[in-house]
């Protein structure tokens, strides 16, 4: 077992480093990629030292990673502790606000299994520590380091996605130094999105008929294989397609969805036109917005 530390600076530091992705993952020694097995994490909290509001502050951090439609990874949240355990392998995953050395604004130090394989590269545990040394708030305010902002980024790192300096990473969230008052790593980057969604791609189709296993890439394969009356719902992300409601019957459309389609709380896109000339297609639940 390994253990390793990510941490946030604050002064940027000048390495450029050239890849074909707009993401980086951690890897062993041997090469293979370091990620958790199952794909999800439950993290509790000891907002002990932190600003008033941590709590929903750290959660708010997560949910983006939650969030993302074309990944399956999900992260939970365990409640409070009053343990301060940083970096120990303890099973459970901890954040605390404590002591760093000046400069790292929060770390994220994480156990992985160095053997055998297959499970060489499997998380073990993560925790993050958020360094009190500097002033937080949970508004974004300036002058202080905004939690949400670090935390959304601290989290990827515990997805294993490493930290980015070139120039042309400054607004992702993996981007490594934050300045105070920042808030742009809140929101995911398409290039942080592609980083989960490379490590925990969701298993599922992002259109299916409700109801059944029947799973499309297109929309237009969903309407057209819906029944009269049927229903299709769709993932939140973005469908580049033109979508022909050309079929004489009555269809609907949940839009929005998670990987497991198990919520719509989040917007489906489609970069295209819809033209409709037979039939009708109604909205039931959820956006749908044409780009
Ligand atoms: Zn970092």
């Amino acid at each position: 077992m390994k253990f390793i530390t990510c941490s946030v600076f604050i002064l940027v530091t000048l390495i450029w480093t050239s890849s074909i992705f707009g993401y980086g993952v951690c890897t062993t020694e041997g090469g293979k990629e370091i990620k958790w097995q199952n794909p999800d994490a439950t993290y509790l909290v000891n907002n002990s030292g932190g600003p008033s509001g941590s709590i929903g502050a750290l959660l708010e951090g997560m949910q983006p990673w939650t969030d993302v439609a074309t990944s399956e990874f999900v992260f939970d949240y365990g409640g409070t502790t009053s343990s301060t355990a940083h970096g120990e392998n303890d099973g459970a995953n901890i954040v605390t606000f404590g002591s760093l050395p000046v400069g790292t604004l929060a770390e994220n130090r994480f156990w992985f299994r160095t053997s055998p394989p297959p499970r060489e590269g499997e998380i073990l545990d993560s925790d993050i520590r958020f360094n009190t040394y500097y002033t937080w708030n949970t508004t974004g305010s300036s002058g202080t380091y905004d939690l949400q902002n670090v935390g959304t980024h601290e989290h990827g790192h515990s997805l294993c996605l490493i930290d980015l300096y070139s120039g042309t990473d400054s607004e992702k969230t993996m981007y490594g130094s934050a300045s105070s008052g920042e808030t742009k790593k809140r929101t995911l980057e398409q290039d942080d999105i592609d980083g989960i969604t490379y490590l925990y791609t969701c298993p599922n189709l992002p259109s299916r008929i409700e109801g059944t296993n029947n799973e499309y890439d297109f929309l237009q394969d969903a309407y057209d294989n819906t029944p009269n009356l049927g229903t299709f719902q769709s993932q939140a992300t973005a469908f580049v397609e033109n979508l022909l409601i050309d079929i004489n019957k009555t269809v609907y459309v949940k839009a929005g969805y998670d990987c497991s389609y198990s919520n719509n709380i989040l917007k489906s896109t489609i970069n295209g036109d819809i033209n409709l000339t037979d039939g009708m297609l109604t909205l039931e639940s959820g956006t749908l917005e044409i780009q």
